[in-house]
């Protein structure tokens, strides 16, 4: 299995080295040269097998040379043993629709399912090279609990991780910042997600500072993190085909990551018939799909603060895709989202966009309500992003089996939870103590020199 960079596919990378760097030194994502399909059989067989079973499968078809198949099963088993439920994810019917559940991870969200397994890799690599390493990532609230709880305590690694000030909830911060390893550091920026990311590209952009730290990453567009995503779409599947209807996913996203994952588990040979985009206010991806005018905005504070995102990353990977891999076009068309900050997707793109995917967006109110509703009418407690991925499918409306995905546990979010049900959640006995516990994070101005330098410092 070889990989290229969507802006220059002229070079190959082995998986090892793709799931290191996270983003190209072109500033490129990484992309198989080829996806390979399952056919019938395979999918047959893969169908019968359990949730680590399979994810092993799919992994395995994309590690290449980095990992032996019975070592890959090592891995999977151990990440995915720390679940609260057995099969890692939990569908349940919730009136006409079902939901999958994906946050019964440590740290109550989806990204724990990819962010696990990450970790375990990060470990088994640098052991056998008997090397060393710093991750940097941005988040947006969820990704930073997730990688901590993966990465803390581990050899040779250092993880610093960038949050927005004052814009992730309590919960999510104290989730992050109460983890007492000494290889995490927590970094509280004054400014917005999208100031967040930003400087992480400019951290691994500046290659002598890069190099120096020997930067690593596991923000959303990091290879890894896609194919563990996708298993989580074939085992779903895989539980509801005994009948002949389609399947469709609703996925509430903001940098293109999780629903793209289901993109590739099509590409796979699954036969999932739509995705639907749910973004909330910061709809740029519903625009984008609905007009074919992918234009970025300004990113507006939301109760379902971890698609708060105007730049989703990701979407790079479908672009590519839509121009039938062609590296100079994607270049073009990032080059001119960059400096004019818009894209007109051609007619031609924006049809083949519709044949796999719809797209919905929900503002507040409507998040409120679709929580309070699903609550009266069946004691469900959806947390906002789930909500909103449960209310596209009344407003696109498909036939056949559809399928929300519920990002995180409600207690995560409290108060956007409460402001719908006067009800307050409870977090899980084991992680109360979070509560109380003292916080460790630094509150550092939006400036490159200044966080570089503060990263330098710490890794002395
Ligand atoms: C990160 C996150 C999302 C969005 O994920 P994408 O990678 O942008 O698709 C949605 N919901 C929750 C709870 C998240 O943490």
């Amino acid at each position: 299995m070889k990989y290229v960079s969507t802006r220059d596919n002229s070079k190959e990378f082995s998986f090892s080295q793709v799931f290191l760097k996270g983003l190209a030194d072109d500033g490129g994502l990484f992309i198989p040269k080829s996806i390979k399909k399952f056919d019938k059989k395979k999918l047959n067989l893969l169908s019968k097998l359990n949730y680590k079973e399979l994810a092993s499968e799919i992994i395995y078809s994309f590690t290449g040379d980095f990992i032996a198949k019975n070592n890959l099963k090592k891995i999977v088993d151990k990440s995915y043993s720390v679940f609260r439920e057995k099969n890692v994810v939990n569908l349940i019917q919730v009136g006409d629709r079902k939901i999958l559940e994906l946050f019964h991870g440590p740290t109550l969200a989806f990204k724990d399912i990819a962010m696990q397994l990450l970790g375990n890799f990060y470990e088994y690599y640098l052991n056998k090279k008997k090397d060393n390493i710093n991750i940097v990532v941005a988040t947006s609230g969820d990704t930073g609990a997730a990688a901590i709880e993966a990465i803390k305590g581990k050899k040779g690694i250092n993880i610093f991780v960038l949050h927005p000030n004052n814009r992730i909830s309590l919960v999510q911060r104290k989730l992050m910042t109460t983890i007492k390893e000494n290889n995490v550091f927590n970094i509280a920026v004054k400014g917005n997600f999208d100031d967040c990311q930003n400087l992480v590209k400019l951290m691994f952009a500046d290659k002598l500072f890069s190099n120096s730290i020997k930067m690593s990453g596991v923000n959303s567009i990091n290879w890894a993190r896609i194919i563990a995503q996708s298993v989580y779409y074939f085992y779903a599947y895989f539980l509801i085909n005994n009948d002949k209807h389609p399947v469709n996913f609703s996925v509430p996203t903001g940098n293109f990551g999780n629903v793209y994952a289901g993109y590739l588990a099509k590409k796979m040979g699954l036969p999932i018939n739509k995705l639907i985009v749910a973004t909330n206010q910061n709809d740029i991806l519903h625009r984008a799909i609905l007009n074919g005018i992918y234009e970025l905005g300004q990113a507006v504070e939301t109760i379902s603060p971890s698609m708060d995102i105007q730049v989703a990353s990701n979407f790079e990977r479908l672009i590519y895709d839509l121009n039938d891999r062609d590296d100079k076009r994607t270049l073009l068309i990032m080059k001119k989202i960059k400096d004019k900050g818009q894209y007109n997707i051609e007619k031609n793109k924006l049809n083949k966009i519709k044949l796999n995917f719809d797209s919905y967006s929900m503002n507040q109110k409507q998040i409120i309500k679709t929580i309070k509703l699903v609550y009266n009418k069946y004691k469900i407690v959806l947390d906002p992003h789930s909500a909103i991925g449960y209310g596209a499918f009344d407003s696109v409306k498909l036939k056949g089996n559809n399928v929300v995905l519920a990002t995180a546990h409600p207690c995560k979010f409290p108060d956007a939870v409460k402001l719908a049900i006067k009800k307050k959640q409870k977090l899980p006995h084991s992680l109360k103590h979070i509560m109380t516990e003292r916080e460790n994070y630094e509150i550092l101005p939006n400036n490159l020199q200044y966080i570089q330098s503060y990263i330098k410092n710490k890794i002395q």
